[in-house]
């Protein structure tokens, strides 16, 4: 037997979320409608509708409501770029408190088995960044795995006719960990990326 159209209509919707198999949209709907208030889902509601209001940068591509808080604060460094590869990740490196830089959001990554050449990644606007705002350093923050190694590569060569220092960031063992759990690929890249101590 089928759910109310209602119900079925927001499993159909959760069930979109990243990680939300449609057993799990089922439990979220029951919960929603079952242990929320009313005015808690009204507050969803609202929090929803606010998502319009949320834009994109057109020069660093991040996210943000009006004035980019990245590329329109002076106190961050305007010659250090960091390249990521989703909005999000922006956030992610901020949480850090490590990094003081600007920011550029790729368009994506490469992914030839999916047919997403170097057209896909939206370079021009990261070149015309690098020549007007004297960029000296670029950091790749992307991800490790086939898409983000063969990106980096690319960007790499790419990057060689600028006159800009590039690195990537390190990979190596989780904090917190103990070496008898690291995988043998993350713990070779850590011994061949070691650093004076
Ligand atoms: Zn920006």
């Amino acid at each position: 037997m089928q759910y109310p159209k209602s119900i079925e209509r927001l499993c159909s919707l959760l069930h979109k979320l990243p990680g939300v198999g449609r057993r799990t949209s089922e439990r979220y709907a029951f919960d929603l409608l079952l242990h929320w208030s009313e005015k808690e889902r009204l507050d969803l509601q609202r929090a929803l509708t606010e998502l319009s209001g949320v834009g994109f940068c057109q020069t660093c591509g991040s996210i943000s409501e009006g004035a980019c808080s990245f590329c329109q604060n002076p106190a961050r460094r305007q010659d250090q770029l960091c390249i990521v590869a989703s909005p999000k990740e922006v956030f992610t490196l901020e949480q850090t408190r490590e990094y003081s830089g600007l920011y550029h959001v790729l368009k994506g990554l490469l992914s030839p088995l999916d047919g997403r050449g170097e057209e896909a990644l939206g370079l021009e606007s990261l070149f015309a960044r690098i020549k007007t705002q004297d960029v000296k350093e670029i950091i790749l923050a992307l991800d490790s795995s086939l898409e983000g190694d063969a990106t980096c590569l690319f960007l790499k060569e790419e990057l060689k006719v600028f006159p800009v220092s590039v690195s990537r960031l390190a990979f190596g063992i989780p904090v917190g960990s103990s070496l008898e759990y690291v995988d043998g690929g993350t713990l070779a890249r850590a011994l061949s990326a070691r650093s004076s101590y």
